[in-house]
């Protein structure tokens, strides 16, 4: 009989809301894992625009035609919740130099508190290297257009989220 093991890694973050930036790295992460899991994070503290339902139904719509991508909440230190599962690949992307320093701090400190948990970076696209959820919200505050940005049906919520439809 022969075993397969699945290659699986998680896909942490606030995705508040999800982004074209967080889809690009989920394909790219599909590339080389059988199963991803985006785990969205209830950290409360960074005072998230939308509830963790809330981020975990929009992430979930935006990925169902995705195989092997599977989508949860969870709570605490990421590396505990990785143990929890047996996964020892978390993903994280990178984009221009600005994000090089926080993550750079996230990695080292979660070494120290996991040696068994190792983090990976992947670059989105071009198009998407300057894409993050904090100026979409920015923008979508100004009424700037922002279904180039998000799938449309996040637009939507978002825009209903500050009261603009
Ligand atoms: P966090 O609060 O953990 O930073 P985010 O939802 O902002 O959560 O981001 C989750 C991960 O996705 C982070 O590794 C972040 O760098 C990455 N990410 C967010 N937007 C993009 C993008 N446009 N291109 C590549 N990676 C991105």
């Amino acid at each position: 009989m022969i075993f397969t093991v699945k290659r699986r890694a998680i896909y942490p973050g606030s995705f508040d809301p999800i982004t074209k930036g967080h889809i690009d790295i989920i394909k790219r992460a599909l590339y080389l894992f059988d199963e991803v899991y985006v785990s969205v994070a209830n950290n409360w503290h960074k005072n998230p625009l939308f509830s963790v339902e809330e981020r975990l139904n929009l992430v979930k719509r935006a990925t169902k035609s995705f195989k092997g991508v599977k989508v949860e909440g969870f709570d605490g230190l990421v590396v505990d919740y990785a143990k929890s599962k047996g996964i020892r690949i978390m993903i994280r992307g990178l984009r221009a130099i600005s994000d090089f320093d926080y993550e750079f701090q996230m990695v080292l400190t979660n070494r120290k508190l996991s040696k068994a948990v190792e983090t990976i970076f992947l670059m989105p696209s071009e198009d998407n290297f300057f894409l993050s959820s904090r100026l979409i919200k920015e923008i979508a505050n100004l009424g700037g257009a922002i279904n180039q940005f998000v799938p449309a049906f996040v637009a939507k919520e978002l825009k209903k989220k500050i009261h603009l439809i």
